[in-house]
């Protein structure tokens, strides 16, 4: 068997008698065209390395492999192993399959990942999508770039800009790390189950150079407190960390609310926090 001639997706979830858990954040992707659409949008991708959480049936799987791609991915429902074997199989070497919990990631794959500088490309499964995002913006693997299928809601919660309810802690720490921007939604109908909520594709690039650790740690410090009281002035809510005199050796104006400084505001608010420190 090649990847030309598989059999389509519906064919081998049912062959293997798989139908979709809830525990698992199970939505499959089953329109290969869909698949396909999101691998080109990760960029190019022939010869690089690439991470993908969740193959399931594989239909991202294949897009990625027909792209190119050298992927490692690591599913963890067991249920998936014969079907993903064929893949293996077929993928004459281009893809390895590992079991287990992308949350804890064996150390010698998160070598590889790091060494071959890879990427991440992922129909993530919602109960664990922000963990995993923070886990590579912050953790020992931080990929260079990320294409990543989120529920609607926290992709916008991922991209938004200051000024508004969706703007908070998740968009800081990100957007200080990376460019993040949408380039995909889709509607809940698009997946098998579907979902309640529709989704989106958020593109991650890594911002270089990258932020050295002590002030990204500062930084999710500064937005815990600011965003833990988003109502209060920044004067209230920062006070454990030096308030008003913390925010004007950052230059920033006391009595704005944490929703209305920029995530340069909140860079300042972190050195000052740091210096104050010192
Ligand atoms: N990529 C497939 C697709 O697009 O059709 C499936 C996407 S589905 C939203 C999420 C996948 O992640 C499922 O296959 C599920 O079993 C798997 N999964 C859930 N939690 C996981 C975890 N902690 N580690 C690895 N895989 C996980």
């Amino acid at each position: 068997m090649t990847l030309d001639n598989l059999p389509p997706l519906r064919e081998s979830l049912a062959a293997g008698g798989i139908t979709a858990h809830r525990r698992f954040g199970q939505h499959f992707l089953l329109d290969l065209n869909v698949c396909r659409k999101i691998a080109r949008l990760a960029g190019p991708l022939g010869g690089e390395l690439v991470l993908e959480i969740g193959p399931g049936p594989g239909g991202l799987t294949r897009a990625l492999l027909e792209a190119g791609a050298r992927v490692i991915a690591i599913e963890k429902d067991e249920r998936f192993a014969p079907l993903l074997g064929e893949l293996e199989a077929a993928a004459g070497g281009a893809l390895t399959v590992a079991l287990g919990d992308a949350l804890a990631l064996d150390e010698r794959v998160l070598d590889v990942l790091v060494w071959q500088n890879a990427s991440v490309v992922a129909n993530l499964p919602y109960n664990v999508g922000a963990a995993l995002l923070l886990e590579w913006l912050i953790g020992p693997f931080r990929p260079r770039a990320m294409t990543l299928m989120f529920q609607k809601e926290l992709a916008a919660r991922i991209v938004a800009p200051p000024g508004g309810r969706d703007y908070g802690r998740l968009s800081i720490i990100v957007q200080a790390l990376c460019e993040a921007k949408i380039v995909l939604d889709l509607p809940a109908r698009a997946f098998t189950p579907p979902p309640k909520v529709d989704s989106s594709v958020v593109q991650l690039r890594a911002r270089t150079p990258r932020l050295d650790d002590q002030l990204t740690e500062a930084l999710q410090v500064v937005g815990r407190h600011a965003f833990g009281q988003r109502r209060k002035m920044l004067r209230s809510s920062l006070r454990p960390l030096g308030g008003e005199s913390l925010c004007v050796s950052a230059g920033i104006d006391p009595t704005v609310r944490a929703q209305d400084v920029p995530v340069q505001g909140y860079l300042s608010l972190a050195r000052a926090w740091l210096d104050h420190a010192a």
